[in-house]
């Protein structure tokens, strides 16, 4: 370090006298192969952010004098520019057990999603084309027969998401109305979705009924008036109350809107298409259930059990799906071509319900058998315990995966998968810490969760076919 800031300044003239002119440096045989992987562009830019770098540090009295040579320049732009290149949507490893989770992506999709999608990024496709008639079609078109098919309903509308699937039905079908809701069902969903604010959105009124643990048919039917729209139940995703409670069901609510002219919405969130206790998994409301049960109207997220692309389904009855589907926001909500063809993909799988627990990522992961995990682990806990040396014990251990995304919240899936803990036995938190941090830096970053002085890394979500790669990544080899 060279004191470089006292004096007249004369020496930090001298200094910045000694940075070299740009056009030199490019030409050196250093940044050739440079600018052959990048282009001249990228390199002089990243070349200025260097240089710029430098003078800041000299005038602050850090710079090496002597340390600006070409070599220096072209590791330090190189690294610049790889830095750079490096995308910002990065592949991770999702072992924090929870197989849905928002913040990681939620559903993976399967191969023919995967087929589906990269043939509607490549060629036309008759996303709004009527191939019998020759004029113009509907998008929903495309996928409206088979979501009635695997539902019951009668029609059925795709938006961004299920955020955007309530607010558009109560837009359409209750501005300046009323909506009744139990008190019960008020939710906040994550990321600031709450149905009272939802409710202001669109113009719609909220009325609250009942108590926070119980409401009653009655409730309900009091509340019911001339401005009365909708009779709304919110699936509680995210929360689960037990004890001295009371829910009304849709089956019991949907005889009253009959005789009293309203309709019954349901926003059931995840939306499962298929019982899930044939798998072991718990129980959840199916689509169909809730339609038969007397709903007007259900929406639910693409992305959550249902296991496919980011998308909000509305279906139900024709004329309420109409009406939804006429209201200028179901434009600026619509979806793209590619989440319609990774939508059908996906509902196409459930045709077979046979083979849809291997062939929909989703249901295969949620029941993945234990004994999988606990091998997996097994095999690479050497590799693992190498990397995070001998003052942590990397251990082989049964754990709780969650399904995610606000799914059956009380409910966990036995699984297996990695603890790291101090070898001393304390619980020093830094050190674990620093122990996650480097997984997490890794070329394909390696999410965990830090929980009871241990890092727990759930196995649930590594499949097989991953699995080399990821040992490979820990044994610093490139993943
Ligand atoms: C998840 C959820 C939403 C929001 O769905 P997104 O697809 O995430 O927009 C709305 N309502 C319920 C009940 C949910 O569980």
């Amino acid at each position: 370090m060279n004191d470089v800031t006292g004096g007249d300044g004369s020496e930090l003239r001298a200094l910045m006298a000694r940075v070299p002119s740009v056009e030199r440096v490019l030409a050196s045989a250093v940044f050739e192969p440079l600018i052959a992987d990048y282009g001249r562009t990228q390199t002089l830019a990243m070349l200025r952010a260097t240089l710029d770098a430098w003078r800041a540090g000299a005038q602050a009295g850090h710079a090496s004098v002597d340390a600006l040579t070409d070599t220096m320049l072209g590791h330090a732009v190189s690294l610049r520019l790889a830095k750079h290149a490096q995308s910002r949507v990065r592949s991770v490893f999702n072992l924090t057990g929870t197989v849905l989770h928002t913040n990681l992506g939620r559903a993976l999709l399967p191969d023919e999603a995967v087929r589906a999608v990269a043939d509607a990024l490549t060629r036309p496709a008759n996303l709004e084309f009527d191939l019998d008639t020759g004029a113009r079609g509907d998008r929903d078109d495309l996928i409206n027969d088979l979501i009635c098919e695997l539902t019951g309903a009668e029609a059925a509308t795709v938006v961004n998401n299920n955020a955007a699937a309530v607010l558009l039905t109560l837009s359409a079908l209750a501005p300046r109305k009323e909506v009744v809701v139990s008190r019960g069902e008020l939710v906040e969903i994550g990321g600031a979705f709450r149905i009272p604010d939802i409710m202001n959105r669109a113009g719609a009124k909220l009325r609250e009924v009942g108590t926070t643990n119980r409401t009653h048919l009655k409730d309900y039917e009091e509340a019911i008036n001339a401005r009365t729209a909708l009779l709304m139940k919110v699936h509680c995703s995210n929360y689960a109350m037990s004890g001295f409670t009371k829910e009304v069901t849709t089956a019991e609510l949907a005889p009253l809107a009959r005789e009293r002219g309203v309709s019954v919405a349901v926003d059931l969130g995840s939306g499962t298409l298929v019982d899930l206790t044939q798998w072991g998994l718990p129980r959840e409301a199916t689509v169909r259930e809730t339609i038969e049960a007397g709903a007007d109207l259900v929406t639910f997220s693409g992305d959550k059990l249902l296991g496919g692309p980011q998308a909000g389904l509305i279906v139900g009855r024709k004329e309420l799906i109409a009406k939804i589907k006429k209201h200028p926001l179901k434009r600026a909500l619509r979806v793209g071509k590619l989440t319609l063809a990774a939508l059908e993909a996906v509902l196409r799988l459930y045709r077979s319900p046979e083979t849809l627990q291997t062939r929909l990522t989703t249901l295969r992961l949620l029941t993945r058998p234990a004994d999988c995990m606990r091998l997996a682990a097994e095999r690479i806990r050497p590799a693992l315990q190498r990397m995070t040396g001998d003052a942590f014990v990397v251990a082989t251990e049964p754990m709780f995966s969650q399904i995610g995304s606000g799914a059956l919240p009380v409910d966990v899936l036995p699984s297996y998968g990695l603890t790291v803990r101090l070898a001393s036995g304390k619980r020093a938190g830094g050190q674990l810490n620093r122990i996650e941090k480097k997984l997490r830096g890794l070329p394909r970053p390696v999410i965990g969760r830090i929980a009871d002085g241990a890092l727990w890394l759930d196995l649930r979500c590594l499949e097989e076919a991953d699995e080399a790669a990821f040992i490979a990544q820990l044994q610093g080899e490139d993943a």
